[in-house]
């Protein structure tokens, strides 16, 4: 009996990553899949944490292949290992701060890693050719597999026919002719493949699969790094980039102001690691502050946040401030004006 061949599937949760494991399954492979969190990506958070994006799934779609899939998912872990992909791209950026083609070289490093460790025998992705401008070309294609030092134990099904056979493919573990051909942008044929298996309901990315590929967050991390006078990040740091309203009044600090209840939820949970401010006169956003106030920045901070409360017709607004200590004090102030909000301010 010839031995079962295994492959490990990057899934990143959408249409592509399912139907490429779905394919090897067909073609009797035990599939298992890897995530990998890197901090920045888009699964389920803000959509998770936005009271009005209520009416959307809130399921991790990463998880969600695995289970239309039946497979076992092993989410992994690379904030920190990740940062120097994000820090220095070898390859550059794209369109955005996404580094596509070193984060996809990292991957498929991580991957042909983990194959190693847990005897399986090749890597599979959903990738196609065009589909995006980066890192899904012809012409990167080979590099990923050079880079990432997998060779050609790397197996792209969706779009294998138009590539060089690899060793799956050689070996006779996989039928090349029954693996396909898709290139370029249109989705068409992806969405036909699904409609062949059955798939109803998938999770339909538009982008990319994290938020480095989108223009705000990226002008946000920017001035992160700006104001920090280096490139560095935490987790907090670039979960914080994520959500609520971002002003920056001057270089050194910053205010984080929740949009809706969701975002003001979620801020809470940061109150003991940030100064904060608080409406207590009226209804209003709870707002984090990222960096140090002397008593006149306070009150400009202040005014701002009563700007966007309930309050912001009124002539006072009160406030509570909690300092870094976890020390309140009660503040009054008359809200901003229009005329006087800066518009270089908001991030
Ligand atoms: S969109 Fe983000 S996760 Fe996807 S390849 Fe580009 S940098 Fe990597």
């Amino acid at each position: 009996m010839s031995k079962q061949r295994k492959a490990l599937a990057l899934i990143s949760g959408g249409l592509d990553s399912l139907l490429a494991a779905k394919v090897m399954q067909e073609q009797g492979i035990h599939v298992e899949g890897v995530n990998f969190y890197t901090g920045f990506c888009v699964e389920g958070h803000t959509h998770a944490i936005r009271k009005k994006d209520k009416a959307k799934p809130k399921r991790n779609n990463a998880l969600w292949v695995a289970e239309q899939l039946g497979i076992k998912l092993h989410i992994v872990d690379i904030v920190d290992e990740y940062k120097d992909v994000v820090f220095n791209p070898k390859h550059g950026y794209g369109a955005h701060m996404n580094p596509c083609l070193d984060c996809k070289i990292f991957m498929v490093r991580k991957a042909a890693e983990w194959i190693e460790e847990h005897d399986f025998d090749f890597v599979i992705t959903g990738e196609v050719i065009g589909q995006r401008p980066m890192s899904q070309r012809k012409d990167t294609m080979p590099v990923v597999q050079r880079d990432s030092g997998i060779g050609d134990r790397l197996l792209r099904p969706l779009c294998a026919r138009n590539l060089p056979e690899t060793l799956p493919e050689r070996e006779g573990w996989v039928d090349r002719e029954k693996l396909y051909d898709f290139s370029g942008r249109s989705r068409k044929p992806q969405m036909a493949l699904a409609a062949e298996f059955g798939f109803e309901d998938y999770a339909q990315p538009a982008g990319g699969c994290c938020f480095l590929t989108d223009e705000q967050y990226s002008v946000k991390l920017a001035d992160l790094w700006q104001a920090r006078g280096k490139r560095e990040y935490e987790l907090d740091d670039i979960m914080l980039l994520k959500v609520g309203r971002h002003i920056r009044p001057a270089p050194h600090f910053k205010l984080i102001v929740a949009r809706e209840e969701g975002e003001g939820k979620f801020l809470q949970g940061y109150r003991k690691q940030y100064p904060n401010l608080k409406t207590t006169s009226h209804g209003g956003p709870l707002t984090l502050i990222d960096g140090e106030l002397n008593e006149q920045e306070l009150e400009l901070a202040a005014r701002i946040v009563a700007r966007y409360s309930q309050g912001k017709q009124a002539e006072r607004v009160d406030l509570e401030y909690t300092d870094s200590e976890g020390r309140v004090r009660e503040m009054s102030v008359a809200p901003l004006p229009a005329h006087e909000m800066r518009k270089q301010w908001i991030l």
